[in-house]
């Protein structure tokens, strides 16, 4: 916000607000310390958009780089592709400068670990443990394991397992000139299948930015976002009249119908959609009204600045999570 502010390009603004995250190695869902996939690796996908320029880059799969969104930045700009995946984009990044660096921190280590020692055979046996069933809680058991470990790191490593998690950023920006941009990122879904590439770097899925009309993206299962070009479809709606919550809403429920609504099945997985209008118009929805966390629901929101301090906001939705 403080480079929209003094006039930086909005791209430029989106792709430096993600990229703190990114860096952070505290948190799992995006860049550094990122959980990996089924191999211990880290893999990450990104896009950007340009308003003005109407152009538009991708990176997906790409490992050993903390911030995917400036090698996006940088496919958009400085080649005539759209979009680089996995050897050919850390090539990329390489090549640009970017060294190649381990993007697994021992936080996101332990937890892939933990996550191999609890899978199971149909026999219920696993070559990585000794046999998480024994009579022992979990996380005593893993207390065994690793004993060095503190308790709330087990705990963590324990809940990310048993429940891997998706993470991502979207953020969407619009200038008083009327300038749009936007950006995703991930480290997609925990424990993925190398290679996995999920919604994030699809332009038209995880992003689109149309500067005629708006900008939208989503976070969740990229699967189901995929399936109904998300980011496409809403700004679609927007140009055809929807508000921007309403464009939303719709997205979610082409998700639902692709499980014929059925409450059971999309029980097992979220998605959220965002949407900034080019009037400075705003909304989301969600699949679920919220998260469930030690019995308790919490609410889904998104993070909006409009000029003033940030603030949190809840997400439309489809379902009322119980
Ligand atoms: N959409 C991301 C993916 O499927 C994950 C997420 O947003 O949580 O890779």
């Amino acid at each position: 916000m403080e480079m929209i502010r003094s006039g930086a390009d909005t791209l430029d603004a989106v792709v430096a607000g993600v990229n703190i995250v990114e860096e952070d190695p505290d948190d799992d869902s995006v860049g550094y310390g990122g959980l990996p996939n089924e191999e211990g690796v880290v893999e990450l996908d990104a896009c950007v958009m340009h308003g003005p320029t109407r152009r538009a880059g991708s990176v997906a799969s790409i490992r050993g780089v903390k911030t995917p969104s400036k090698i996006a930045k940088l496919v958009m700009e400085q080649t005539d592709h759209v979009m680089l995946a996995g050897e050919g984009a850390a090539r990329f990044a390489r090549a640009y400068g970017f060294k190649e660096e381990n993007l697994l921190t021992e936080k996101s280590r332990l937890a892939w670990l933990v996550w191999k020692r609890s899978l199971r055979d149909a026999s219920g046996h696993n070559n990585w443990t000794d046999g998480l069933d024994a009579p022992l809680k979990p996380t005593a058991r893993l207390k065994r394991m690793f004993p060095d470990v503190n308790d709330e790191l087990l705990a963590y490593a324990w809940d990310r397992a048993i429940h891997p998690p998706t993470g991502t950023i979207n953020c969407l920006a619009l200038n008083t000139k009327g300038e749009m941009s936007g950006v995703t990122t991930t480290s997609g879904l925990a424990w993925k299948i190398p290679g996995r590439v999920g919604d994030s770097p699809i332009i038209g899925a995880g992003l689109y930015v149309d500067q005629d009309v708006g900008a939208a993206g989503s976070t969740g299962r990229g699967e189901e976002n995929i399936r109904i070009a998300g980011g496409h479809t809403i700004v679609e709606n927007m140009r055809h009249g929807m508000s921007p919550k309403e464009a939303c809403l719709d997205a979610v429920k082409r998700v639902a119908r692709n499980y014929d609504n059925d409450p059971a099945r999309l029980a097992k997985f979220d998605i959220s959609f965002y949407a900034l209008r080019k009037d400075g118009e705003y909304g989301s929805a969600t699949l679920w009204s919220g998260t469930t966390k030690n019995g308790q629901v919490r609410p889904r929101q998104f993070a909006v600045n409009d000029g003033g301090k940030s603030r949190l906001e809840n997400c439309a939705y489809l379902h009322e999570r119980r």
